[in-house]
């Protein structure tokens, strides 16, 4: 008997003449392979199998695959010895749940990724020009969200210029009364426009940061969609407040230079392909005083937007910076406003 059939399921075989053979006589349990073998062509066989049976018993029994890769910690890189990682630009959006399922969610993955903090803003359906409701709505998204882990979710509230009232009254709610500590703006309008002034005005009297989606878009940005130069603008006109150009203008290279020279303008690097080269940039043109980790997820993972950083060649003092010293300054002022004097609770 030709025992060639295991032989015919390994690659040596795989695309012979004889493993042909050998599969019909497996399958059929006929003889016919053993009919069509000259005895040359049973001698190649054989060699061939016992050869592929030598080299199996050399070998290590191989590791069985899983389904899904596990990553081991120590694979991961890692931020310098004491760093603490803050995400500063973060959404509820991805999930079926409510807002404080999607915390859950988030925590657990923070967790995974080192990720001590984490600042939301924006509901799980996004509104990019929403109603005073819509706000409302929004906003109460976020709270919800917080009170998961108020030690280690924080919120940017979130404002349409289109409803000045309305802004203001999220302020006070969810800033002054409430536990948020900046400002979030989308593309209800553009932000260079001076419906934004008695928003900043505001924000200056509280020293909100403030985090204004940016975008160098090919083909002409979105109506209402603002871009670093609009940012520039505003805050030229409101010196005393603080702005982070988010996404650093989505086009990095022009975002960064267009800000560049407007000392109060930080660039968050949420959001976009990890290019290479990104941060260091970023360092280089503004100074790693004015660069701020941000993921955008759910839009992005977080894996992708930590490599930004983890991979820049900066030094660990930028590094520290980037992920944690940069925002928490920036948060600082309410922060210890809050700590002086608590909203009161009734
Ligand atoms: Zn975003």
């Amino acid at each position: 008997m030709f025992r060639i059939c295991h032989g015919a399921c390994n690659p040596v075989f795989a695309d012979s003449h004889l493993g042909k053979l050998c599969s019909e006589k497996s399958h059929s349990g006929s003889t016919r392979a053993q009919v069509g073998l000259s005895r040359r062509q049973w001698l190649m066989a054989s060699l061939q199998a016992g050869a592929w049976t030598a080299i199996g018993a050399a070998m290590p029994p191989s590791e069985p695959i899983v389904a899904e890769a596990v990553a081991k910690p120590e694979w991961l890189p890692r931020p310098a010895p004491g760093v603490e990682i803050w995400d500063a630009h973060a959404h509820l959006d991805g999930g079926t749940g409510s807002p404080a399922d999607r915390a859950r969610f988030l925590l657990k993955y923070m967790d995974r990724m080192g990720i001590r903090r984490m600042i939301l803003c924006m509901g799980p359906k996004f509104e990019p020009d929403p109603t005073p409701e819509q706000l409302r709505e929004q906003n109460d998204a976020v709270l919800e969200a917080i009170r998961v882990a108020p030690d280690r979710l924080l919120g940017f509230v979130y404002l349409n210029p289109k409803h000045p009232e309305a802004s203001l009254r999220e302020i006070e709610r969810c800033v002054v009364q409430g536990p948020m500590v900046g400002i979030k703006l989308w593309v209800a309008m553009r932000c260079h426009e001076a419906a934004l002034d008695p928003l900043m005005r505001r924000a200056a009297e509280l020293r909100l940061p403030v985090l204004q989606h940016t975008f160098f878009r090919l083909g002409g940005n979105l109506p209402g969609e603002s871009s670093p130069d609009d940012l520039v603008l505003l805050a030229a006109r409101h010196p005393n407040v603080n702005f982070i150009c988010a996404h650093s203008g989505a086009d990095w290279e022009r975002g960064i230079r267009a800000v560049r020279a407007q000392k109060n303008i930080w660039v968050d690097i949420a959001g976009f392909d990890p290019t290479a080269g990104l941060v260091e940039m970023a360092v280089r043109e503004l100074g790693p005083q004015r660069v701020i980790f941000g993921s955008d997820v759910s839009g992005r993972s977080f894996a992708s937007q930590l490599a930004k950083v983890l991979s820049a060649s900066v030094p660990p003092e930028a590094q520290k910076a980037i992920f944690w010293d940069n925002i928490a300054r920036l948060i600082e002022p309410v922060l210890t406003r809050r700590n002086r004097h608590p909203p009161n609770p009734s």
